[in-house]
């Protein structure tokens, strides 16, 4: 059977400009392309699933077969319930290669069905990684060449919640100290 949608699954804690350079190159190979966010608890996302959601939703309103979904079950099994073929992953250095070849192989030992397909951004993307846009956000640098207006929004309220918390915080500890 010819592949006709595919599932992008990842993190996207939040969506990069190298997570969309992946999505536009693969709008116009394939019917029906659905950007999966995955729960991923245990890395203890900056973002809730529902904002990183509605994030990509907003990044990729512009191209008619492009979705946006959430799973929490596993990538194989989520991929069949979709009625996808195949499974996009974007390889951006050498450093992905390993990882991405391990992924791909046990998905396929899960589901031979499924195959995992690569896709390489353009070369100025391929440093770029959302644990970096956070780091540099954090420490108030400019991310505008990294993500789209709206997520840097988002990553800025984030971060000047995080920082009025944080102050509270010392306030208290201040209080208790001098008591
Ligand atoms: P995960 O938690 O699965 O690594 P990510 O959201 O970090 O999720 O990435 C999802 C997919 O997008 C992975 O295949 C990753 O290699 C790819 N990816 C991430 N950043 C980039 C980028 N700058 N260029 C191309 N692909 C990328």
């Amino acid at each position: 059977m010819a592949v006709r949608t595919v599932v992008y699954p990842g993190s996207f804690d939040p969506i990069t400009n190298g997570h969309l350079d992946v999505i536009h190159r693969a709008a116009p190979l394939f019917a029906q392309v659905v950007v999966a966010v995955a729960e991923n608890e245990g890395k203890h996302p900056l973002f809730t699933l529902a904002e990183r959601r509605k994030m990509v939703g907003e990044a990729v309103a512009t191209l008619p077969n492009v979705t946006v979904d959430s799973f929490t079950c596993l990538l194989v099994d989520y991929v069949a319930q979709r009625g996808a073929q195949a499974i996009i992953r974007g390889l951006r250095a050498v450093s992905d290669f390993e990882f991405e070849f391990q992924l791909a192989l046990i998905n396929r030992k899960l589901n031979e069905e499924i195959e995992t397909i690569f896709l390489m951004p353009k070369e100025s993307y391929t440093f770029l990684s959302s644990r970096v846009v956070k780091e540099i956000c954090r420490l108030g640098g400019d991310v505008s060449a990294f993500v789209p207006p709206h997520v840097q929004a988002a990553l800025k309220r984030k971060f000047r919640r995080a920082a009025r918390k944080q102050k509270r915080g010392f306030g208290l500890a201040t209080q208790a100290f001098e008591i």
